[in-house]
């Protein structure tokens, strides 16, 4: 296959590092890893490859589609949506995963169709997903084989209250089921402190570079970085304008180069004007005018020797690009699109 004009470089080296520091700050809980949507958009093969060599064991997907697609990897795999008709005979085949028992429903529905082991998700208060506590105290879950029972935070990036009372209500299903590990934090959850790790943590954005706890700042390193080639260079006079409805001009005559890369590939038109870009050599080179679907311009003036196919880095700091765009973290990275070829380093 042909190349792509535009890639990701994906920096094993800080994935296998966060990972590390993540689970430092689990303290003695396992720290897991969440996987879900292609691994955030950058591909969970890869991710499960590299943070199961380093020692991860709990891996995380939302669909058994997904799990499936990771069955080659031969690693424990819990399915976060738990299962549905259509996926009982994929599940009770697999050696590797399990789902995670979501409702009423999904209990009977694994029960009565003899799936060994499984998670459970209790609803601690979020109102998403999750069986009541009453049930699992009332014996909802007696004769099935529970690997972890868990629970999953409302607002773990923030300090409020409620997340003590999340943490209190799970802890106090200790001992009232026969779940092996109980588990509640993500990413920002492992933030909140020891006392949120119960056995397992579960983290996934701060694996990927996301900063979304105070107590991650400084700690947690950048994994993705999108890179363009340089389809065209070009003059652009003084008091004309570039791109869909001219939306910067020139005040002086500017070298400008046109980069493969658009809001198709996750690059948002938000971006117009407030980007950057950044030679080989380090050079900052500003964004300029309407990003396209396929196609960004960009100031070169300080870059003489960039040339049409050169390739330039596209600057994608999580944190810094949602305080620009006012984007989550979670949205910048699994925007990122399809047509990027994805390189490890
Ligand atoms: C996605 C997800 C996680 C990981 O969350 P991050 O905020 O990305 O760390 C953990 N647990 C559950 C239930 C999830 O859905």
């Amino acid at each position: 296959m042909i190349p792509a004009p535009h890639r990701l470089r994906l920096d094993s080296g800080a994935l296998i590092a966060n990972w590390r520091t993540l689970d430092a700050m689990s303290g003695g809980a396992a720290c897991g890893a969440a996987v879900k949507a292609d691994g955030y958009g950058v591909g969970a093969h890869q991710v499960v490859r590299h943070l199961a060599e380093t020692g991860c064991r709990d891996f995380f997907v939302a669909t058994w589609r997904e799990a499936l697609a990771l069955a080659d990897a031969e690693v424990a795999v819990s399915v976060l949506h738990g299962v549905r008709d259509e996926d009982m005979a994929p599940a009770l085949a697999s050696r590797s995963a399990r789902p995670v028992l979501n409702s009423v429903q999904q209990v009977r529905r694994w029960r009565d169709g003899g799936g060994g082991a499984c998670d459970v998700m209790v609803d601690t208060g979020m109102n998403r997903l999750g069986i009541r506590p009453e049930d699992v105290a009332a014996g909802l879950l007696d004769g099935l084989r529970v690997e972890t029972l868990m629970s999953h935070l409302a607002s773990a990036d923030e300090d409020v209250a409620f997340n003590a009372v999340q943490r209190d209500t799970l802890a106090g299903l200790r001992g009232r089921c026969a779940a092996r590990r109980i588990s509640l934090a993500n990413s920002a959850g492992i933030g909140l402190g020891p006392d949120y790790a119960f056995d397992l943590t579960r983290p996934g954005i701060a694996l990927y570079g996301g900063v979304v706890s105070p107590a991650f700042a400084g700690r947690i390193a950048q994994v993705v970085t999108p890179q363009a080639q340089i389809l065209q260079r070009r003059l652009v006079p003084a008091g004309q304008g570039v791109g869909y409805n001219l939306t910067w001009t020139a005040t002086a005559d500017t070298e400008v180069a046109i980069l493969n890369l658009g809001y198709a590939d996750g690059y948002l038109r938000c971006f117009s004007g407030k980007g950057l870009a950044c030679s080989a050599d380090g050079i900052a080179l500003p964004v300029i005018g309407r990003v396209s679907m396929d196609l960004t311009a960009i100031d070169v003036a300080a870059a003489p020797d960039l040339a049409e196919g050169d390739w330039v880095s596209i600057a994608y700091d999580l944190p810094a690009m949602s305080a620009v765009s006012g984007l989550s973290q979670y949205e910048l990275i699994t925007g990122l699109g399809p047509r990027f070829d994805r390189i490890w380093a």
